[in-house]
């Protein structure tokens, strides 16, 4: 039985390390069929729209999609695709498991953090108003007449939205993967001090879901002084709830202590489907290069693999991965920090050495 994935190429360095994770999971002998779909500038050249409904209709058949990253313009066209594909198909949490390789360069030791991000509210709701617009002037109007606060015609404004129902949600996904992965502990990550409507119910709803997982400890803390204590003792921490916002700036500092972002998975799942992306961006920059880390995207599909129910599949692709990491002979630039030209190996060329280990550790077999 071959799976069906919808595979996204996304732009920039997406092509170079979607190919290279497309490599190594076929290399594990499982089959796939690979349903290739575009988002992003790409689909807009193609389709005429940044998100095509082919591209919708194919994850939601599939219900498992492996994604490269894709390009948000800022400040101008269209919003991101990546917050509207996850809103589209409810996928409500971001798993990024943030864990260290042995042959990592980073300072930390025993780091092994699972940041659960809630994916669908927060800042990220996509209200907003812009200065000078009508609908601004009557909110201003709205502020002023409720909360006798005055504002500019020249304030803009972003709606933070938090309800019950997404915190309890994402609350209970955190604990199910605390559960059914043998973790110990749940924090949950806010601001409740400042911001005690949204925030608060946040960890009010934490709190409740809580107290239906006796067997899990459960702590909270202010974000401010978790990312203190991230970088001061990041051992004590396990798994992390967060909402989007926080969920999004945490993870990218739990991927720094952990070797960066060449080196740090995800996933958005919902109930009905899931896709599975590295942390990191198009970085365009280096795109069309062979040069950034697929270690990123490999890991994700390491993700999907155990996702699909292929434990022992995605044990040994992790291993391959981690014994070239940890072998150090064929890691990129960011693995590798002030060694030059032939020292450092290419985005294939990593997916060459994992497929060499992983048909190595069958034939001892
Ligand atoms: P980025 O993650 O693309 O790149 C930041 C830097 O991180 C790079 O310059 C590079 O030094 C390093 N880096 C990233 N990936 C790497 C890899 N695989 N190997 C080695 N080094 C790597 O972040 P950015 O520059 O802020 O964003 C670029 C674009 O990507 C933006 O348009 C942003 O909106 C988008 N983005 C998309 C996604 C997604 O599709 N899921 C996620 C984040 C950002």
């Amino acid at each position: 039985m071959a799976y069906n994935v919808t595979l996204i190429p996304g732009d920039g360095i997406g092509p170079e390390v979607t190919q290279a994770a497309r490599r190594v999971l076929e290399a594990t002998g499982i089959a796939f069929h690979w349903d290739v779909a575009y988002a992003g500038d790409v689909a807009q050249k193609m389709f005429g729209t940044p998100l095509p409904d082919q591209l919708l209709n194919s994850i939601k058949q599939n219900k498992v999609a492996l994604k490269g990253p894709v390009t948000t313009p800022v400040g101008s066209g269209f919003r991101s695709i990546n917050v509207a594909l996850r809103k589209q198909l409810d996928l409500y949490a971001c798993l990024r498991p943030c864990k260290i390789y042995p042959g990592v360069p980073t300072p930390f030791r025993n780091v092994d953090i699972v940041v659960v991000r809630e994916n669908t509210e927060d800042l990220y709701s996509g209200i907003e108003f812009e200065a000078g617009a009508q609908d601004t002037a009557r909110l201003i109007e709205l502020v002023s007449k409720t909360k006798d606060r005055a504002h500019g015609e020249d304030t803009s404004f972003s709606l933070k939205v938090i309800s019950r129902t997404a915190s309890r949600r994402i609350a209970r996904f955190a604990f199910d993967y605390a559960r059914a992965n043998n973790r110990k502990k749940v924090t949950a990550v806010h601001k409740a001090n400042i911001m005690k409507f949204t925030d608060g119910l946040f960890l009010t709803a934490a709190r409740q879901v809580a107290e239906e997982y006796t067997d899990i400890e459960f702590s909270n803390v202010i974000v401010d002084a978790l990312c203190m204590q991230l970088v001061r003792a990041p051992q004590q921490f396990d798994v992390l709830v967060l909402p989007n916002l926080y969920g999004d700036i945490v993870s990218d500092l739990c991927a720094g202590l952990v070797g960066g972002l060449g080196v740090a998975p995800g996933a958005n799942l919902g109930d009905d489907a899931a896709i599975f992306e590295a942390t990191h961006g198009s970085a365009p920059r280096y795109a069309g290069q062979n040069k950034v880390n697929p270690v990123a995207m490999m890991l994700s599909g390491v993700m999907m693999l155990r996702h699909l129910g292929e434990i022992n599949s995605a044990a040994r692709l992790e291993k391959a991965i981690a014994d070239v990491i940890a072998e150090g002979k064929n890691v990129t630039y960011d693995l590798k920090p002030g060694a030059t030209g032939g020292q450092i190996a290419g985005t294939s060329q990593v997916a060459d050495a994992v497929i060499e280990k992983m048909k190595a550790s069958s034939s001892l077999k």
